[in-house]
Parts: C-alpha cells; sequence; structure tokens
C-alpha cells in the first residue's frame, strides 16, 4: 500500500527543518515498519510504500499533519485512476467534489482539472452529486508534474489529536469508552454516536464556560465546530472540520482511534441519550411499519422518548459507510441484538 505523508515547517529555515523533520519522520517509520520503502520526499511530503497496514503506526507519528492511503498513477492515467478509486469510494455516498493540490506546470488550472474529473466521475456514476459544500465523499489529487497521488480518505497526524484522548480514550483503557459532549451545531452527530452506542450528551443555548465545566465534570470529549472551544485548554476538545455525516463519523473514529462495534449499536436512545430496553414484539404490532414487523424479531425502546428502535435499512446503510471502522463480527449488519440489560 501507498501512503502520502504530509508534514509542514513554517518560518524561517523551513527548508532546512523541512529535511530534518522528513529525515526524522523516516527514521521513526522505519524503526517500526520493517519494509518501509521511502520512494520519493518533496516538499512537505514523503511517499512510502509497505505491504503492511502502516495506519496503526501512522497515527501514532509525532510531526505528520496528516496521512492518505492512496494510488499512484501518471497524467495520462488520472481519469481511470479515480474511477478505479471511485468504485470503491463512492459506493454508498450521495454526493462528492474533487479537490486538486497541484505543483508544476500545467496546460489546465486546478478547478479546470477538478471540473474535467468531477464530470468523468458523473459519467461513470450518474447516482452520485457533486457537492462543493458538504460533499459526503472528497476525492483528493496530488499533482506534481506528471505524478498523481489519489486518496478518498487525510487522516489527521497524531499532533492533531487531542492529548487527552490520546492517553485515555480506547476501547482498551480501563477507562471504558469514550464519553462526549457536543454543542449546538453537531446535533446530528450526537444523534448518530449515540445510535452507535456511545454516551454522548448534547447541550444548546449555554454558554461555552457551562459545557466546559461539564466535560469536566463528566469527564467528556467536546465536540465542536466552534473554533475558540475547541482550543480551550481546559478540556479535552476537537473541532470537527466535515459537514456531512457519515464523514464527521469517520473523522471522529480516526481522531480518536475509535472502532464502532455492533454489538453496543443501538444500545441508546438517538433523541436523548437514555440507554434503551428490550420490548416485547407483540405489543408494538401497530406502531411499526408491516415491513419492518415482518423483517425483524427485536425492538427497543426508550422509556423517556417511548421511541422504538430496530436494525432496519438505514442502520445497514451507515454501517455500510462505516465498514472499514467497524469492529469486525461474523454478522454484525444482518443480526439484530438485544441490547445489554
Ligand atoms: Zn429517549
Amino acid at each position: 500500500m501507498l501512503y502520502l505523508l504530509r508534514f509542514a515547517e513554517t518560518g524561517r529555515e523551513a527548508q532546512a527543518r523541512r529535511r530534518k523533520t522528513s529525515r526524522d519522520i523516516v527514521a521513526v517509520l522505519g524503526a517500526e515498519i520493517d519494509d518501509l520503502r521511502v520512494l520519493s520526499t518533496d516538499t512537505g511530503r514523503i511517499l512510502v510504500h509497505t505491504a503492511r497496514d502502516a495506519l496503526p503506526t501512522l497515527k501514532t507519528v509525532h510531526g505528520l499533519s496528516s496521512f492518505s492511503p492512496c494510488r499512484h498513477c501518471r497524467l495520462d492515467e488520472l481519469e481511470a485512476s479515480i474511477v478505479e478509486l471511485c468504485r470503491h469510494a463512492v459506493r454508498d455516498a450521495s454526493s462528492f467534489c474533487v479537490r486538486i493540490k497541484r505543483v508544476g506546470t500545467h496546460a489546465f488550472t486546478s478547478a479546470e482539472m477538478a471540473a474535467s474529473l468531477g464530470a468523468c466521475i458523473r459519467q461513470q456514476f450518474p447516482a452520485i452529486a457533486v457537492d462543493l459544500d458538504r460533499p459526503d465523499v472528497v476525492i483528493g489529487v496530488e499533482i506534481r508534474q506528471v505524478d498523481c497521488y489519489v486518496f478518498d480518505r487525510v487522516i489527521p497526524g497524531a499532533d492533531r489529536r487531542p492529548n487527552a484522548a490520546r492517553d485515555s480514550i480506547g476501547n482498551t483503557t480501563p477507562a471504558g469508552p469514550v464519553r462526549f459532549l457536543v454543542d449546538q451545531m453537531l446535533g446530528p452527530l450526537a444523534g448518530w454516536l449515540r445510535l452507535l452506542g456511545f454516551d454522548s450528551a448534547y447541550l444548546h443555548d449555554v454558554p461555552d464556560c457551562h459545557l466546559v465545566r461539564r466535560a469536566r465534570a463528566e469527564g467528556r470529549v467536546i465536540l465542536t465546530r466552534d473554533r475558540q472551544l475547541s482550543e480551550t485548554p481546559a478540556v479535552t476538545a476537537y473541532y470537527v472540520y466535515s459537514t456531512s455525516l457519515p464523514r464527521q463519523l469517520i473523522e471522529v473514529a480516526e481522531l480518536l482511534d475509535l472502532r464502532y462495534d455492533p454489538e453496543r449499536m443501538f444500545t441508546r436512545c438517538s433523541l436523548c441519550n437514555r440507554p434503551v430496553e428490550p420490548v416485547e414484539k407483540a405489543s408494538i404490532a401497530t406502531r411499526v411499519p408491516r415491513v419492518a414487523y415482518q423483517q425483524y424479531d427485536e425492538f427497543t425502546f426508550c422509556r423517556t422518548c417511548d421511541k422504538l428502535y430496530w436494525k432496519g435499512g438505514q442502520y445497514r446503510r451507515i454501517l455500510r459507510q462505516l465498514r472499514h471502522l467497524v469492529a469486525p463480527t461474523d454478522d454484525s449488519a444482518r443480526t439484530v441484538r438485544r441490547p445489554p440489560q
């Protein structure tokens, strides 16, 4: 697998510092990944190859601002390479955009190339629309002279992850699963984190100091679209860049190394965060669509909201989109499970 690694050095003597940073990053990676091959280094970029899954290691390396698993092609192969990437990348998406970064002299502008590739993708996958503001999928292309690198994921580096999150969050730590406090601009994200089983408080119309106080008191990580709040040193807070689901879920998972566990899905109410309870199927026959009633055997409900849940089409759609972030099980998408008592 090819990985495009990005790092930045600015200010005085940036070029000399970049060389040192690049050497340092390569040395750290080389010590962890025995078959690592450095294919090229360029301004703020390192291209490496390994037969291993390097993502777990890359997430721990300081100095990287971000990285992407990518494909390489020549400029005259770019359209074909993009179409190949999109067969997987846009499969469950309804919208996309193409973002180009270009180094060198070319007969086209970045905007022209983005438009041309966008049209090519639309031709191959007519069901998906272009959305420049809130795309489900961003197809990234870096063009360096005649070499092109295409990718659909930009994973933040270790230095962009909150300190406390790195130290205390994860499925294996004694602290248990991460708990969230989601601000008012991310309501749909809060709902989905709850459906995925994460304790996610959602507050709106409260001052930032209230959010900070509650996050500290309850050991919660704040997710916010407020840049100033995300930089509050008193708490672990993270600025969510993406503007659409499920990209936000992917971003949060990649930032905090979360795995979504199908066993825990649908164990909380998406409206109020309360753990849901099993309900007798016969007692809700008139309250769910006939098809759902026939197809599923297990239903749960929230005692506060009186809302019913079952693992239907919406559940399977989001699970497909998060497939590389969902802990593998034999029957994650089909079996309806009873939540823990
Ligand atoms: Zn509820």
